[in-house]
């Protein structure tokens, strides 16, 4: 499933009178966001919008931002605010944002949070914004980074100790070939735990001081971290703002 095919699904009976909203989930690489938000996208019928995947999309395509980034994600460092603002702002000016959305990877910086609270008013967003921190201790995700696949055409997320495919290295799915990120190294994991622990950590207690926000323990099965993620976005739904 794509972020782009999302819009398309219908929202599950589970939450008839209940709408998400625009949500933030927060962690750092390999907590799940990326599996986690296809679930939600699925269950609810908003789309995923993951900065990562839109970057490594013009990567696939060759284009002039794609160069620019490629370096820096192999890497493991961050593209800069400017461009993932500007990618993001293209992005909510879609019409399948209307009944909310789930960011993924996005913001990642105190000043692409400055930002998107100052933009999202403009975007015409409501009800406002909320957050869901995902909690992993370290060596976890280190083993969930390096056993991360990646189906090329569904984008279906598994882990070869965890979630492997019925056959190594072919969708469940749509029998698709999948691929391992070039970012998914150590070297690279590294890099980026040092990323997230100086510039994105900070975006955490960013929305921790506000009261929409919510955290959840990420080392449980898949499906419990869902559940706890929906209850989250249920209460912090029913509270006023
Ligand atoms: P992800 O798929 O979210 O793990 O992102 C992969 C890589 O894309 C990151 O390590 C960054 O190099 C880049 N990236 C994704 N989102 C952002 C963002 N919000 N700000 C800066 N760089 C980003």
């Amino acid at each position: 499933m794509t972020s782009d095919s999302a819009a398309h699904h219908s929202p599950a009976q589970a939450g008839t009178t209940f709408l998400p909203g625009p949500v933030l989930l927060l962690g750092a690489p390999g907590v799940g966001k990326g599996t986690q938000a296809q679930l939600l996208m699925a269950e609810f019928g908003i789309p995923q919008i993951s900065t990562g995947d839109i970057l490594r999309g013009n990567i696939a395509r060759g284009t002039e931002l794609g160069k620019a980034a490629k370096e820096l994600m192999d890497k493991g460092q961050l593209v800069p605010d400017q461009i993932v603002n500007d990618m993001v702002q293209a992005r909510l000016d879609n019409d399948d944002v209307h009944a909310g959305y789930i960011l993924d990877g996005f913001p990642r910086t105190l000043a692409q949070a400055t930002w998107l609270d100052t933009h999202l008013p403009i975007f015409g967003e409501t009800p406002p914004l909320v957050a869901v921190n995902i909690r992993v201790d370290e060596a976890e995700l280190l083993r969930r980074i390096t056993g991360r696949r990646t189906c090329t055409v569904c984008k279906h997320i598994y882990n070869i100790y965890s979630h492997p495919p019925v056959k190594p290295g072919v969708c469940d799915i749509d029998g698709s070939t999948l691929s391992q990120r070039s970012d998914d190294t150590e070297a690279a994991f590294a890099e980026r735990m040092k990323a997230y622990v100086s510039l994105t950590a900070p975006v955490i207690e960013h929305y921790r001081a506000s009261n929409r926000f919510r955290e959840v323990d990420g080392a449980a099965p898949v499906e419990e971290v869902a559940e706890s993620i929906v209850s989250a976005l249920k209460s912090l739904r029913q509270s006023k703002h």
